[in-house]
């Protein structure tokens, strides 16, 4: 292969390389933000929780409190009911016993349910915790071994900046300069291989004359269609 398409076809090689550390380092840190997305997730879980189980106990106080509150009334409905003698008094305070003693059902009813509202979230918060915990340990267990991923790719990264600087400094200035333009449409398909007598790059059929000239590649050769560089690939092995 002609020496200049040989430094052309490796350029751009190289530089595929370079653009495909990005996307690397994008996942690297997507998988630790959604570790950590879920470690808070299960924090907000325990919070939302601690207010409902702070609800719930405020609710039960009120309950308890109402439920003194009635047996006072009870007590003095009963001191009353020595006192009076007309059976109508008698009915209205019978009548005032019945309602308050159902109102205390009632309440003795929600301090029950209170409670068990209570004890449920209590029980799921100890399990969110426990998951809390987890995420939090995987979390930072990925973090510690995505910072080495990271650190290798930049060594990595490091590795194909140095060898395309080399490699630039043996170019010509012209042929780069003639890369560069095509490249900045074609991106990372600036120069591509024939297969099939076709451009890999617009997938066109090139003729004849041009495909012996690619084959030959004594010469840099642009497809006729689209202007990107083409050459041969090594037979197969
Ligand atoms: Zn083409």
């Amino acid at each position: 292969m002609n020496k200049y398409l040989n430094q052309l076809v490796k350029l751009s090689e190289i530089n595929k390389e370079i653009d495909a550390f990005e996307p690397r380092i994008q996942k690297v840190e997507k998988s630790i933000s959604v570790a950590f997305e879920k470690v808070k997730n299960a924090y907000d879980s325990i919070e939302l929780l601690e207010v409902e189980i702070k609800e719930a106990k405020v609710k039960k106080a009120k309950n308890e409190n109402l439920l003194a509150e009635l047996s006072e009334k009870l007590k003095n409905i009963g001191k009353k009911t020595t006192a009076i003698k007309s059976e109508k008094e008698v009915k209205a305070l019978q009548l005032e016993e019945d309602i308050a003693k159902e109102q205390c059902d009632f309440a003795n009813e929600e301090i029950a349910r209170f409670e068990k509202i209570v004890e449920l979230k209590e029980s799921e918060k100890v399990k969110i915790k426990e998951l809390h915990a987890e995420f939090q340990k995987a979390a930072e267990d990925l973090s510690v071994s995505m910072e080495a991923e990271k650190e290798a790719i930049k060594n990595e990264m490091a590795d194909a900046y140095g060898r395309k600087d080399e490699l630039v400094g043996k170019m010509s200035q012209k042929i780069l300069s003639f890369y560069e333009k095509i490249r900045k449409w074609a991106h990372n398909s600036a120069v591509v291989p024939v297969r099939k007598q076709a451009c890999y790059g617009c997938f066109m059929r090139i003729n004849d004359k041009t495909n012996a000239l690619v084959t030959q590649s004594e010469d840099i050769v642009t497809c006729p269609h689209c202007g990107r560089i083409l050459y041969k690939e090594a037979a197969q092995s």
